[in-house]
């Protein structure tokens, strides 16, 4: 049995929309999942090891829900290596594929996307970069797939499509038909939106998306070439569907996308991704950058923005990561101001545009990495006792 306490704690984000701060100093896990949320004297530390936060602050893991991982470590997109370990100096613990596109000379045949599909899956199962749970596995589909082929894949253990719109299938109904064949095997889908973001992708306007009807509207603001603002207002009131906002897209459009969630009061729909490997590349601070620009530049508060990034992805998802919460899964990010940010705490850095430091990161009640070798230097580190 494997124990771990963080303690002397400052401040805990809980990634929960609803309950963003919690009134905690010290957290406890077991065996990889949370067991307590507390006060120190509350907990037992024998046989723990135990983390003190030194007055620091502790978030969920981020959640990246949006990369095109190709095989353990390595992208060839831009050539390069250990892109994953560099996300988790970034916070980042948990990737979702949106499809393993950037495989060299990738298998476009029913066959051979099926099996680059399962492979994908199977790797990332067996192999996790750094300790990132990378949710691989997502076919890009193509004209021709049957219902027999979403029920195999399903069978196979696969859980997600890639992004619709990258393979050959960009019509609305077809895409319709195929979202529900995945849909009714448990595969949740996800839709490219916008423009083409590299040469070989196409244009998915909002007519298609909102046939297509996919769990996910894939990067929202584009991959960089969003849609006409008003096609993006449409797609935040025409269907209930996640709102994914990524850093390799269109800032601006970003933003709107942010405040027609807000004017619904449906900020549980938004979602960030980085959408790398890319054609802007690795996006190490991809996913800390997104939440410090929604928050100084959309106004929202700090601890909201951070939710963007951990509970509504894990509930949109259906992960049990992303929640500071008894039961999930111990997962989690120590972070302070960045020193010499002019910001008095943390949530004022981030209001403030400034990048948080992170100190440490955490999963399933495993220390993975300690100061970042990316973020600024946090302010005060934790330090393992
Ligand atoms: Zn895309």
């Amino acid at each position: 049995m494997s124990k771990l306490v963080i303690k002397n704690i400052g401040l805990v984000l809980s990634g929960d929309l609803d309950n963003p701060v919690l009134d905690a100093d010290t957290i406890a896990t077991e065996d990889g999942k949370i067991t307590g949320i507390g006060a120190e004297k509350d907990f037992d530390q024998e046989g723990a090891t135990v983390v003190d936060a030194k007055g620091t602050t502790v978030t969920p893991g981020l959640i990246d829900s949006h990369v095109h991982p190709v095989a353990g470590d390595w992208t060839p997109r831009q050539s390069q290596l250990n892109w994953i370990d560099s996300s988790l100096h970034g916070g980042v613990t948990t990737m979702i594929s949106a499809g393993e596109v950037h495989y060299p000379g990738r298998a476009k045949d029913i066959v051979g996307l099926k099996a680059l599909a399962i492979t994908a899956q199977r790797a990332f199962d067996n192999l996790r970069p750094s300790g990132v749970k990378v949710h691989a596995g997502a076919p890009v589909i193509e004209q021709g797939m049957v219902e027999q082929d979403f029920k195999e894949l399903a069978e196979a253990g696969v859980k997600l499509l890639g992004e619709i719109g990258l393979g050959s299938v960009k019509a609305g109904a077809e895409a319709k038909q195929m979202v529900t064949w995945a849909r009714k095997y448990g595969i949740q889908s996800t839709i490219h939106t916008g423009g083409p973001s590299i040469p070989g992708s196409g244009l998915i306007d909002k007519d298609v998306v909102l046939e297509a009807d996919a769990d996910i509207i894939g990067h929202i603001n584009g991959g960089h070439t969003a849609l006409p603002d008003d096609q993006i207002t449409c797609l935040c009131e025409s269907c209930g569907r996640g709102i994914e906002i990524v850093h390799n897209g269109n800032e601006r459009s970003a933003l709107l996308a942010l405040n027609c969630a807000r004017e619904l009061k449906q900020m549980e729909r938004v979602i960030l991704g980085t959408d790398g490997p890319a054609g802007s590349g690795v996006q190490p601070l991809g996913i800390l950058r997104m939440v410090s620009m929604l928050s100084a530049l959309g106004q929202v508060p700090a601890e909201i923005a951070l939710c963007f990034a951990t509970g509504n992805t894990a509930r949109m998802r259906d992960l049990n990561c992303g929640i500071i919460e008894v039961g999930r899964e111990a997962d989690f990010v120590i972070m302070d101001r960045a020193q010499h940010s002019p910001a008095e705490t943390i949530l004022e850095s981030i209001q403030l545009g400034d990048l948080p430091g992170v100190g440490m990161t955490i999963i399933d009640g495993v220390i993975r990495s300690e100061r970042s070798r990316n973020t600024p230097p946090a302010n005060t580190l934790p330090e393992v006792i």
